[in-house]
């Protein structure tokens, strides 16, 4: 076993092959994994990393890769960037741990009163921080119950909140996040979402289309919350109808239900805004954070309204290691490297490089249905062409030539058929461009 390689921005940003990929150091570590990780445990790329930074991961056997995936939606301000780096060796040789629910700490107050700060509204807002996105979405349903006194909770086709009990029950997709996994909780209902390329609707006709199912299957005054990703991440990349969130926004609050905004893959500047949330002005009652929040170390957070988040009793929220000191510091170098680095308008302007390269590759290869997504969160979706007839066999195709020629690409969705792109925020125009020739040569090649 190596030691560590610096990684950080001043990584070499190349694509460099020295190797087929994977290369055989990657092989070899391979064995000694499938030795002693459980199967269940699988990875898209068999590539083990010795470093990364700026918009590459450097392997273990030299190659060069170009990084269109940031861990999926992690490293927003890039790997090892350098002022999480400096905050989290100066916290990490301070102190460790002395969990909070003990002793205290100023990183934990300071990230707090930062989401204050950032997440959509001007009202009174207060947050408890936990370590995973799960379990955010988790402690934002206990606490829309304890506000409410209802039990019901409302999801959507396509969903994603995590792999927890409760949060499998709120997730959509049987395999391979449920199968064999149940019985899940309960309580939990799920209503049509807004999907422009498959329902054609407007946003206030699909919003209308699921309040009916709600009203008519829960009752509104029985719901406790309704969680929405404002841009679905592992479903498919799937951005609402214009006015869908917005119609949903005013039916949560006329009707007392709390809004919780799933913004664990969509935050913290990944589509050109500091929340999705922020592009149609939706402000929810709460809203959960994780994976961009802090370049890398887990943290995840709720923040809401602060009536809301102080109906739950003294001790009724908390774990161990919710907002580890090391996570809170890793945290505030995140956000200001997004501030310093203007991330927001960096994303913005990604996502129109990689919207005029995907329009493009659509011109010319009709198995691509739809080009959609906001900022550096873009996604084209792969269909049988001339129809929504899913096809994931080509987008695996696809995505397998990337990998080989040294670009690390993602796909989700319902079907599989999705190829989502959501690269670093620190990676170069030079390197998008590279990457999007290999995609481009991928859809050639298995034409
Ligand atoms: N919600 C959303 C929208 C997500 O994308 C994810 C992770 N893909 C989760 C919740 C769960 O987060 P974690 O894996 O940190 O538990």
């Amino acid at each position: 076993m190596s030691s560590p390689v610096s990684g950080g921005p001043g990584l070499p940003q190349q694509r460099r092959l020295v190797t087929a990929v994977p290369g055989p150091e990657s092989a070899a570590r391979f064995a000694r994994k499938k030795a002693y990780v459980a199967d269940g445990v699988s990875t898209a790329l068999p590539v083990f990393v010795a470093a990364a930074g700026g918009g590459v991961l450097l392997d273990v056997d030299g190659n060069s890769l170009i990084d269109l995936g940031s861990g999926i939606a992690v490293t927003t301000v890039g790997n090892a960037a350098p002022e999480v780096v400096r905050r989290v060796q100066e916290q990490v040789a301070a102190f460790t741990h002395t969990c909070f629910m003990v002793t205290p700490y100023d990183g934990y107050v300071d990230v707090c009163e930062t989401l204050a700060d950032l997440t959509p509204g001007d009202h009174a807002k207060k947050s408890a921080l936990l370590n995973s996105g799960a379990e955010a979405v988790e402690n934002a349903v206990k606490i829309a119950r304890s506000a409410t006194g209802r039990d019901a909770v409302a999801v959507f086709d396509h969903a994603y909140h995590g792999r927890t009990n409760l949060t499998m029950a709120m997730t959509a997709k049987n395999m391979p996040y449920k199968h064999r996994f149940g019985p899940f909780a309960g309580e939990v209902y799920r209503a049509p979402m807004s999907y422009p390329l498959r329902d054609g609707m407007s946003g206030e006709d699909a919003a209308a289309r699921a309040i009916d199912v709600l009203d008519k299957q829960v009752g509104a005054e029985n719901l406790a919350a309704v969680a929405i990703e404002p841009i679905q991440g592992e479903g498919g990349f799937i951005v609402p109808a214009e006015g869908f969130l917005p119609a949903l926004a005013e039916w949560t609050r006329a009707n007392g239900i709390v809004l919780i905004a799933d913004e664990i893959q969509s935050g913290f500047c990944r589509t050109g805004t500091w929340f999705a949330c922020d592009h149609e002005g939706v402000v929810p009652d709460l809203i959960t954070t994780a994976k961009g929040i802090a370049g890398g170390m887990p943290l995840a957070a709720v923040t809401g309204r602060a009536e809301l988040m102080d109906s739950v009793h003294v001790g009724g929220l908390g774990g161990t290691y919710g907002g580890n000191p090391v996570a809170c510091a890793a945290a505030l170098g995140a956000i200001e490297e997004m501030r310093r680095h203007d991330l927001p308008g960096r994303a913005t302007a990604i996502g129109e490089l990689i919207r005029s390269r995907l329009l493009d590759l659509a011109d010319r290869h009709p198995v691509i249905a739809d080009v959609r997504g906001r900022g550096a969160m873009m996604a084209i979706e792969l269909c049988q062409p001339g129809t929504v007839t899913p096809d994931a066999a080509r987008a695996a195709a696809v995505s397998s030539y990337c990998h080989q020629q040294g670009v690390v690409t993602l796909t989700c969705g319902t079907w599989g058929n999705v190829f989502r792109f959501l690269p670093p925020l620190s990676i170069s125009d030079d390197l998008l461009h590279e990457a999007f020739d290999v995609v481009a040569a991928g859809f050639d090649a298995t034409a």
